[in-house]
């Protein structure tokens, strides 16, 4: 059915949940280039402006309910593009890219890698090499559940990002401590607000050894690009799984970047993704590589500020180079810079109420940083993984060698203090349990 839209080039709608450095980083491009941005967020779906800027207030929890409020309360010719930040919202954006007749990715295959279960179901039919995996029902007897699987193995709820909720357990008792923090953390306020669904189910992994890596890749065609691939040098072996450092140029040998490409591909192509930015995380080990998990949407926050594209007289950032390729603008073929760039995603040791940083000008003045960002608001409580979804804050590094952005992140990291106040007790605000 042909789309009854113009298309109005010089306007973007934007999906994200939250107002941040990503979404300025977009606003920064788009005035470059002479385009002007629309938001749409479920932040206070009550108020009509939510950011007081004209957002759209969207409810993103029922994404087809969203892509017509988008398409109702849309003023003039349909936007150029309908980009997400996030994956939240990925799904409403892929409705409203079809409602409007743009080109995006099939709304059933981004609903399909918002659901960890559908899409390891989904690859593995496809036989792309994911973990084994069984999924249960939060209701059943975890010491049943126990009695059934092979140690070690990763527990995850079905819908949550960061790391939030995903679990290593080594044992029996392991597993079922692993279920009760799911089941309370799924139970949260905080949790529950967002709506997501699958928060009834859980899924058990068989534990993949090995280094790890994420890459960054944009679709044309359903052929990837890929823009980056960043080693993640920390070793991730649980038994919570939050980041820490991503650092590109990638040091693996060639021949394992090009297997860890295909494998890329071939998920991508299993999914039915076709188009836009893609995020994905893969573990390796001496069998190959082992997809954990495809995202049709960039890397998230503040660490995409890693990635420059272009050399001297032209640069850019990834958000602008989304943004050319979304509008079919020139420019968008431009590869990362020659640099070696780092981030590190600043863990929190253990929940509690941030006080104060010390060191931020001795961690800003090592060779290589560029800058250090402390997200965390002072003065409020910040929770550990896995309860937890929020970094510290955010180190970046530019150097001639991987090694150099390492060593620099490292560096700095080790000039500061996060002053943490246990205030004990301390009751978490997400599980309700006290914590020492
Ligand atoms: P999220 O989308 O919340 O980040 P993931 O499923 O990607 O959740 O898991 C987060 C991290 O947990 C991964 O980056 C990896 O380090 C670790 N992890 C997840 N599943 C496995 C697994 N089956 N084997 C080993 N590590 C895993």
């Amino acid at each position: 059915m042909p789309a009854p839209f113009q298309h109005d080039s010089k306007r973007v709608l934007l999906l994200a949940s939250k107002l941040g450095y990503q979404t300025r980083s977009f606003g920064v491009a788009a005035k470059k280039l002479g385009v002007e941005i629309v938001f749409g967020t479920d932040r206070c779906r009550k108020l009509d402006d939510p950011w007081s800027d004209g957002a759209l207030a969207l409810d993103f929890a029922q994404p087809q309910r969203a892509a017509e409020e988008i398409v109702e309360q849309w003023r003039g010719a349909a936007p150029g593009a309908v980009l997400a930040l996030g994956d939240r919202p990925t799904p409403a954006a892929a409705y409203a890219t079809r409602a409007f007749g743009l080109r995006g990715n099939p709304p059933e295959a981004v609903e399909i890698c918002r659901n960890k279960l559908r899409q390891r179901e989904t690859l593995r039919a496809a036989g792309v090499p994911v973990p084994g995996f069984h999924s249960f029902s939060l209701d059943e007897n975890s010491d049943r559940v126990a009695a059934q699987i092979a140690f070690p193995c990763v527990v995850k709820p079905l819908a949550l990002a960061a790391s939030q909720g995903v679990m290593r357990a080594n044992n029996r008792e392991e597993f079922t401590g692993a279920v009760r923090r799911i089941r309370a953390l799924l139970e949260s306020p905080e949790i529950r607000v967002t709506r997501e669904g699958a928060l009834d189910r859980y899924l058990v992994e068989d534990y993949i050894p090995g280094g790890e890596v994420a890459v960054e890749g944009l679709l044309s065609g359903g052929e990837l690009r890929v823009l980056a691939i960043f080693d993640k040098p920390d070793p991730l072996e649980g038994p919570f799984f939050e980041e820490t450092i991503y650092v590109t140029p990638s040091r693996l040998p060639e021949s394992v970047q090009r297997a860890i490409e295909a494998c890329a591909q071939e998920a991508i192509r299993a999914l039915g993704l076709v188009t836009g930015p893609v995020h994905a995380e893969f573990r390796i080990n001496e069998r190959g590589p082992w997809l954990l998990e495809v995202a049709p949407r960039p890397i998230g926050g503040l660490c995409s500020r890693a990635l420059q594209f272009g050399d001297r007289s032209e640069k850019m950032t990834l958000e602008e180079l989304i943004l050319r390729y979304a509008l079919g603008l020139p420019g968008s073929g431009l590869a990362r810079e020659k640099a070696a760039a780092g981030v590190m995603m600043i863990p929190v040791p253990r929940g509690g109420v941030l006080e104060r940083v010390e060191g931020m000008s001795d961690a800003e003045n090592v060779a290589g940083i560029e800058s250090v960002e402390i997200t965390a608001r002072l003065h409020d409580y910040i929770a550990a993984w896995p309860e937890g979804s929020s970094y510290l804050g955010f180190i970046f590094s530019r150097a001639e060698t991987t090694e150099q952005a390492e060593a620099a992140l490292r560096k700095a990291h080790a000039k500061l203090n996060f002053v943490l106040t246990a205030r004990l007790p301390v009751e978490h605000p997400v599980t309700g349990r006290v914590q020492r």
